[in-house]
């Protein structure tokens, strides 16, 4: 029995009764993430609510030899919150404050579980801007943001949220409490072990706060719309426009069943009958936002878009991204179950990659929409499956290992935002080589010598 374990009579201790969740039918909603077909269910689930408290919850499960799975929002798209055998889930969601906005050193703090979305909208307010914007900011976590290191749309001009991140404040497995990085904007004392902590996933100790950079917000926006009758005409006009040396902010990718469902969703418009879509958005000074969108479009229609067009206003701009970050629950009604993959490649690799994945598709019988952030190379090969289907959950392993090969062989990576987590640990050693893997291990040991956190997550 759950109740029985003597850990969580400490715990109960520690942090209160109402704290600590131990009935099943309460540990459910713990036991999986946003990754398809991978569920556990965790021995229990507490709520710590500052770094104290995580500190002593991680010292109670050393003391009793229990592995604890640190949780934000749960949205994860590689198994990472997902509890291992016998594991603690340790949800982060009470530490859900903004600390301080500095508006002079622009410069935001915020506790672990600030809501990605409130970050933006904090600095929003204040005329600055937070560029990285996964499709699930509305309820992603700014902690699980850095612990899996997470991109977003606009991703092309400002990168992803490591370039963000300016300090860290991280409870060790060992209990103890480190500030890591500061507000100078140049800080060279000492290794970069702010740096060690983004992308860790969850294994190399808990996050509890996040010091964010902050920008001026761009003075101008300017979203279009491109269609195509050829996927490979799309692919050129992306070259194209990053040869011409303009750097739009955002360039997203669909192909056709992605554009249809969206559209069923969203009733955006969207055309049915193109090939490919790519929704571009330029931002910055008035007069350059002009200029660029003038040059994108004309890049466009050289390279055979069938219709390229602005967005009226505002309003119909953020209708759009909104569509597009909803790419992804789209899909999601249209099969069972809803596997969505990040192999990425080098961006002269686009074309012949989504053709691959096509011809993976068809010999395997397999349902494949494909989207993603085609200015950064990272498509979203996305299987309409159904896991109850034993056969077709055969050819879907078969077919991603393929994409994934082709990755690989292509100059690309297995995950170019989503993580390794338990999902895709199996490529891991694939794509380093030996000797890297190893040097991954040995850090981890370092840091956490009893594999007390999140073990089993990027690697065995
Ligand atoms: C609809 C949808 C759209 C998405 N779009 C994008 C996208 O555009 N770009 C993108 O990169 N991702 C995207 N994702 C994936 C996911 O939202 C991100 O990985 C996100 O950062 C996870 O945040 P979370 O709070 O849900 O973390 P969780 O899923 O709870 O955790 C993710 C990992 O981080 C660890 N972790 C969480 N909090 C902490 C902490 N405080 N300290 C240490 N480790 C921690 C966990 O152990 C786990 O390994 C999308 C997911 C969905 C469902």
């Amino acid at each position: 029995m759950n109740d029985s374990h003597p850990l969580l009579a400490a715990l109960s201790q520690l942090l209160g009764p109402a704290q600590v969740l131990t009935e099943p039918e309460d540990l459910l909603p713990y036991g999986f993430d946003g990754t398809a077909a991978l569920k556990q269910r965790p021995l229990a689930v507490v709520f710590a609510a500052t770094p104290q408290e995580i500190a002593g919850v991680l010292n109670l499960a050393r003391e009793h030899r229990v592995p604890v799975v640190t949780r934000g929002s749960g949205t994860g798209l590689s198994g990472g919150s997902i509890p291992v055998p016998g594991a603690l889930v340790l949800c982060v969601l009470r530490l859900n404050r903004i600390l301080e906005l500095d508006t002079r050193n622009l410069t935001l703090l915020a506790e672990t579980a600030v809501i990605t979305q409130a970050i933006y909208d904090a600095a929003d307010g204040v005329g600055l801007f937070y560029p990285p914007d996964p499709g699930s900011m509305k309820i992603s976590t700014i902690g699980g943001n850095v612990a899996e290191n997470s991109g977003g749309l606009r991703g092309l001009k400002y990168g992803v949220t490591r370039d963000y991140v300016m300090g860290l404040e991280v409870v060790l497995a060992d209990g103890s409490i480190c500030w890591l990085g500061s507000k100078c904007v140049k800080d060279v004392a000492g290794y970069n072990l702010r740096d060690l902590f983004i992308g860790s996933e969850g294994t190399l100790g808990v996050i509890t706060k996040v010091l964010l950079k902050l920008l001026p917000k761009p003075a101008a926006r300017q979203t279009l719309l491109a269609t195509f009758a050829e996927m490979e005409a799309a692919a050129e006009t992306v070259s194209a426009i990053i040869a011409a040396k303009v750097i739009p902010c955002t360039l997203e990718f669909l192909d056709q069943k992605t554009m249809r469902c969206v559209e069923d969703f969203a009733h955006v418009g969207l055309p049915r009958e193109a090939q490919a879509l790519l929704l571009i958005e330029t931002d910055g000074h008035p007069a350059a936002v002009a200029d660029e969108a003038a040059l994108i479009m004309e890049l466009a229609r050289r390279h055979g878009a069938t219709e390229v067009r602005r967005a009226r206003d505002a309003a119909e701009a953020a209708q759009l991204a909104t569509a597009r970050r909803s790419a992804f629950s789209a899909l999601a009604r249209l099969r069972p179950t809803t596997i969505l993959e990040d192999a990425t490649v080098p961006r002269s690799e686009l074309a012949r990659t989504i053709r691959f994945i096509g011809q993976v598709a068809e010999r395997h019988r397999l349902e494949i929409a494909t989207f993603g952030h085609f200015g950064d190379g990272n498509l979203h090969p996305t299987f309409l499956t159904d896991e109850r289907d034993r056969d077709e959950m055969h050819r879907v392993e078969i077919a991603m290992k393929e994409i994934f090969d082709f990755a690989l062989s292509v100059g690309g990576t297995i995950t170019g935002e989503h993580g390794v987590g338990l999902a895709k640990k199996a490529f891991l050693q694939q794509q380093l080589g030996d000797a890297s893997h190893a040097l991954l291990r040995r850090v981890k040991l370092a840091l956490d010598p009893e594999r007390l956190l999140n073990p089993g997550k990027i690697f065995d």
